[in-house]
Order: structure tokens, then sequence, then C-alpha cells
């Protein structure tokens, strides 16, 4: 079974149909819903909603780690909170979801896990430190992992994400930031969604600790 994160809207919604053709069943976690109602910021929450997936769907041999969130601003009047909830959600969050059912997967000798990062951990910009250091933490826990799993059959990889269309970009001025895309466009969520997918698969075999680009040529 394939456990994808924040799999209720945008990316994640993407992702969990791509598993699904590909013949997953596919828990979505969210904050608001999903399959498995969980907050990944809360560790009471994530161990719950493991043991719920265990409990009544059975071991988890692919994770996709995409539950993410946005607090912009300036670091100089950055709260605690919104440095907190954004490490928690998209860091933390990532690490206790691969704890939790990593085992089943060493066990399996086949797992999958994918975390879905973002074209600004290495292509940073002003006013958003918190989601920076979060994104790029997920890329240090990529490699970390990998490393520490890779001999039983264990992948641990990254996608890194430019501007998709989605409700977190909602608000953004797609007309401004298209300047700086060279594919002249945004991207979509099935984009995304097939990188993952190709990740999980059996073919990605040999990829262990990479990152892949979907930003049409935005990090290059
Ligand atoms: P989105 O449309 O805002 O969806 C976010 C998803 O994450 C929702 O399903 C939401 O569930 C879930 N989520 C947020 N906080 C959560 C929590 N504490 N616990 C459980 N679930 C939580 O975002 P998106 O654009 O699809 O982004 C998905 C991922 O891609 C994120 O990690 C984001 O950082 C990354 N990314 C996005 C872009 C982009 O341009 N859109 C670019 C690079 C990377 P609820 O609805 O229940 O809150």
């Amino acid at each position: 079974m394939a456990v994808v994160t924040g799999g209720t809207r945008g990316i994640g919604a993407a992702i969990a149909d791509a598993l699904r053709e590909d013949g997953w069943k596919v828990i979505t976690i969210g904050r608001s819903g999903g399959d498995v109602q969980a907050d990944v910021s809360d560790p009471e929450s994530v161990t719950a909603a493991i043991e719920k997936i265990h409990a009544e769907h059975g071991k988890v041999f692919v994770l996709v780690n995409n539950a993410g969130i946005t607090r912009d601003g300036l670091a100089l009047r950055m709260s605690d909170s919104d440095w907190g909830d954004v490490v928690d959600t998209n860091l933390s969050g990532a690490f206790m979801f691969t704890r939790g059912v990593m085992g089943d997967m060493l066990r399996n000798r086949w797992g999958r896990i994918v975390n879905v990062s973002s074209v600004v951990a290495t292509r940073t910009q002003a006013g958003q430190s918190n989601y920076i250091a979060s994104k790029a933490g997920l890329l240090g826990l990529t490699g970390a992992l990998a490393k520490e799993i890779g001999k039983r059959g264990v992948t641990v990889n990254a996608v890194a994400p430019g501007f998709i269309e989605t409700d977190m970009t909602a608000e953004l001025d797609a007309g401004q930031l298209v300047e700086f895309i060279p594919a002249g466009r945004v991207g979509r969520p099935e984009e995304v969604a097939a990188a993952v997918r190709f990740l999980c698969s059996h073919d990605a075999g040999y990829i262990n600790g990479a990152t892949l680009s979907v930003d049409g040529g935005m990090g290059a």
C-alpha cells in the first residue's frame, strides 16, 4: 500500500491518482480530511495515524512525504510559530512519517520513499527562510536515509518542483514569475506526479538519494 501525505489537494492529489493508475492502493493523509486524517506536524497525531493505517489498511511500501505549508515573511519579523509550523510540517512531519513506516519496507526488502522538496531548497530567495530551511532539510534527510537503508532494497529520493499551479501558489503573480521559468509557463500537479510515479516504480530501483527537478528549468 502507498501513503501520500497532503494527498487531498494539489500536487498530492495528483500523486495519489498517478500511483493508483500504477495499481497501488493509496491512502491519503490530510489535516482536514483524507482517507486517514492527521496533522503531520504533531507527533501524537502521526503515531495515531500510522497505527490506524497499519490496523485498517496493512503495510506501507511506498511513502510520499508531500504535505507542506508556507508562512512567508522576512526573518527579522518572523514569529516563532511561523518558523515552527513550517519546519514541523514540512520537515519533521516527513521524518516522523518515514520513521513510522520504514520498518514495513525494510522487512519487505523493497520500498520507495519520495520527499517533495522545492526548487528554492537550492535556488534560495528572500522572504521564505522557514520554508527554504525546511525544503533544504528534506534534501539532507533524503541523502542520509538513502545511505542508511539503501542496501535493503528501499530507495529514498526527492523531487524539487518549481512553480506549480495549486492553492499554495494561487495568490502569486504567475505572469511576473513566468519570466524566470525557461519553459515559459507554470507547471501542473500532474507533471510533478509523473516524476514521483517514476521514482516509485520498479524501473527506478537504482536511483537512490537523488533529487529530480520538475521546474521547467527554473533551477538550472
Ligand atoms: P496545497 O495545494 O496547499 O496542498 C497542501 C496539502 O498538504 C493539502 O492536502 C493539505 O491538507 C496538506 N497539509 C498541509 N499541512 C498539513 C498538516 N499539518 N498535516 C497534514 N496535511 C497537511 O499545496 P501544493 O502546492 O499541492 O504543495 C504540495 C507540496 O509541494 C508541498 O510540500 C509544497 O511545499 C511542495 N511544493 C509546491 C510547489 C508549488 O508551486 N505549488 C512548489 C514546490 C514545492 P489539508 O487540505 O487537509 O490542510
